[in-house]
């Protein structure tokens, strides 16, 4: 019996959430599971339609972007689950997906701003959207250093990824994160929502958009997020 077993289940199960969400049609989309002891993560194999999935057709991959147990090819965009892995510790699941409300802020290149305390629920801050890849980097190697703009993106901004578990790719479309392939699979559904009702925002009122108070913004995330959380059951 495969050691990667449990894993594998988990990365499977996460996957069948993307149509069951309506998050992506055909393959449009991948998750994977991170073991932070063993320094492996199993994620979708490329290409394979969502009901084709079986948890044995989970491809486990190393930290050096070896396969280490699986007989199909890795999702086209393991490089770039391996180096957000690699950057940002005690993260356990990431999630990409071409979601469309998501994609469209992602498309026009826009951050999206707290606008409301739907959006402080579940990010500190604004969601970045990526600089453009340059021609070199798209050389080199397009994946990996699609993950190292995500990278970037939270560098230059001072940006926690703790804080923001989502980003938006500039062209492309949104990567979540956290600390289980469920919950980046949760982030990626929650994304959509908060992508979707800024868009809404924005065409009722173009003219004023004010970011939500800070101090508001903040109140959202520690009532669910910071050391007094109180909010849901105990
Ligand atoms: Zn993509």
């Amino acid at each position: 019996m495969s050691e990667y077993k449990a894993l594998k289940e988990e990365a499977f199960e996460a996957n069948r959430e993307i149509p069951r969400h309506n998050l992506a049609i055909y393959t449009w989309g991948n998750v994977s599971a991170f073991d932070g002891g063993k320094g492996v993560f199993a994620i979708k194999p490329s290409g394979v339609a969502y009901e084709a999935l079986t948890p044995e057709s989970m491809v486990v991959v190393g930290l050096d972007g070896a396969v280490v147990e699986g007989a199909l090819k890795p999702s086209s965009d393991m490089e770039t689950h391996r180096v957000l892995y690699a950057a940002f510790p005690g993260i356990g699941g990431i999630t990409h997906t071409h979601a469309a409300f998501s994609t469209a802020w992602a498309q026009a290149r826009r951050s999206v701003p707290v606008l409301g305390t739907t959006h402080a629920d579940y990010a500190a801050g604004e969601i970045p959207c990526t600089a453009f890849m340059d021609e070199a980097a798209v050389k080199r190697d397009y994946e990996r250093e699609t993950g190292n703009l995500i990278v970037a993106a939270f560098a230059e901004r001072g940006l926690d990824y703790h804080d923001v578990p989502m980003v938006l790719v500039a062209g492309h479309g949104p990567f979540t994160w956290g600390k289980s392939a469920a919950e980046s699979v949760y982030h990626a559904v929650t994304l959509e929502e908060i992508c979707k009702i800024a868009l809404y925002t924005a065409a009722l009122n173009p003219l004023s958009l004010e970011a939500l108070p800070a101090h508001i913004m903040r109140k959202h995330w520690e009532r669910k997020h910071g050391k007094g959380a109180y909010y849901g059951q105990r």
